[in-house]
């Protein structure tokens, strides 16, 4: 029988000091199945702490403008040095730190910079687990222009792996055929994980970070909220988007096009089962016809009337394509007999809203044309259930009795989610509301 594999990657709360390396090498030392380990480098001890990769990224800025980075140069030094001492291992550490302070003094680069937070934690983590270093620079591979290469990083990856029992490998970035180094966007180790999966066709792809899974409420709004034991790859597109964001989403598509699951887990609760985020749900589990609600304030309902819009004028494509004209993106569109309804994020329209409007009018001579503004995009996400069951009319009508008005609703076909608009003012009620409506409800047998 094939032997499982694992990859398990440990976000920048996990590497951040002493006490974490050693949880991440009981955690990895627990299962001989976690085979390829991923990491970020350091993140934040405490909420007023610096990210390796900020004060790596303050270095660069200062030496691009000609100043003097030794003090932050020093900080960086400073945290691994007292992993080093913590661990009590010896790492040419000094070696490492001359090395990058004379590419800034020399030739500047921000992804080289970037990326040496990640190169550092992961030789230091691969020397403490006595496991192979891979170097991302040799297997994650992007094109000149700085854009990832999937199919020959999937290929090159699996090369360089497969061979190796045990392996630690760095987040977040790669390099070019010069061997130019370049990095994934912010949260990339993320994409670095599930790309290492895929490449070995892992059976599990874990991502250890500081929550025990995902919540299916926001917990700055609901008093500790649920975490949700099992979501579709889509429900967890969903909930990102609209603001719950744990994974990158690169790392989830990857993931799911792949089909491997991903198990969000604690480091520091790694007693806890995590959310186990799949395609498909496993037979006999329960699940709540609403997995998570979310949301975003700060929207704004454009509001178009003519008539006729419907009547096949090719109205609504001239609509879309002023906004394509524009770059301006759109959160939802609807179209209705004789009237379009567009939800546009306010902060987009501040340098457009009257051009905008006075283009659509001169264009299209609508009857009517308005903004509605402080109104927030509400989320109820719920894959399967809501194919049988009545969830989302029950939520409106919860909403209706608690008194906050409903300013648009949308629901496709597809039936993943509803989305609401809401005055602001209500978001944070009509999130308890909704959320309090969930754990009322029974789940279903899948
Ligand atoms: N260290 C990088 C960042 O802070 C990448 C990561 O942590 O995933 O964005």
């Amino acid at each position: 029988m094939k032997e499982r594999i694992i990859v398990a990657k440990f976000g920048g709360t996990s590497v951040a000091d002493t006490s974490q390396f050693r949880k991440v090498r009981d955690i990895v030392q627990s299962s001989p199945e976690r085979r390829f380990i991923v990491v970020s480098a350091p993140g934040k001890r405490f909420p007023e702490d610096r990210k390796v990769t900020d004060l790596l990224l303050d270095c660069y800025e200062k030496a691009e403008a000609g100043e003097d980075f030794s003090p932050e140069l020093e900080r960086i030094r400073l945290r691994f040095t007292e992993i080093l001492e913590g661990l009590r291992l010896e790492f040419p550490l000094d070696e490492e730190i001359r090395a990058l302070k004379e590419s800034l003094l020399t030739a500047p680069s921000r992804d080289y910079t970037a990326s040496r937070g990640e190169y550092l934690t992961a030789r230091i983590m691969a020397a403490y687990l006595g496991y192979t270093f891979v170097d991302p620079a040799w297997c994650v591979c992007f094109d000149e222009k700085g854009q990832p290469d999937l199919a020959m990083t999937g290929r090159t990856m699996r090369a360089s792996l497969l061979p190796l029992s045990h392996a630690v490998i760095a987040g977040f970035y790669g390099a070019d055929m010069n061997g130019v180094v370049h990095t994934f966007e912010r949260g990339g180790s993320d994409i670095t994980g599930s790309l290492a999966a895929c490449a070995v066709g892992a059976d599990l792809y874990e991502n250890w970070t500081d929550v025990s899974g995902l919540y299916a409420a926001d917990p700055r709004i609901v008093d500790r909220p649920e975490t949700v034991p099992y979501m579709s790859y889509r429900e967890l597109r969903t909930l990102s988007y609209m603001g719950a964001s744990v994974l990158h989403s690169d790392a989830v598509l990857s993931a799911s096009e792949a089909e491997i699951p991903i198990n969000i887990r604690n480091t520091n609760r790694p007693q806890d089962p995590g959310t186990m985020i799949v395609r498909h749900l496993p037979h006999g589990v329960t699940k709540n016809p609403v997995t998570g609600v979310s949301g975003r304030k700060g929207m704004s309902v454009l509001q178009i009337e003519k008539v006729m819009v419907s009547d096949g004028s090719g109205f609504s494509a001239l609509m879309l394509d002023i906004l394509k004209e524009r770059a301006l993106p759109f959160e939802y569109c609807l179209t209705g007999i004789d009237s379009i309804t567009l939800v546009i994020r306010t902060d987009l329209l501040e340098t457009c809203r009257e051009d905008l409007l006075e283009e659509i009018r001169s264009t299209l001579h609508p009857d009517f044309i308005g903004f509605r503004d402080n109104l927030s995009l509400i989320a109820v996400t719920g894959e399967k259930a809501t194919e049988s069951s009545d969830a989302n009319v029950r939520v409106l009508e919860t909403l209706t009795a608690e008194g906050i008005e409903i300013s648009t609703i949308n629901q496709g076909a597809g039936k993943l989610n509803l989305l609401i608009g809401v005055p602001d003012e209500k978001y944070e009620s009509a999130i308890r509301a909704i959320y309090a409506f969930r754990q009322g409800e029974k789940g279903m047998k899948v």
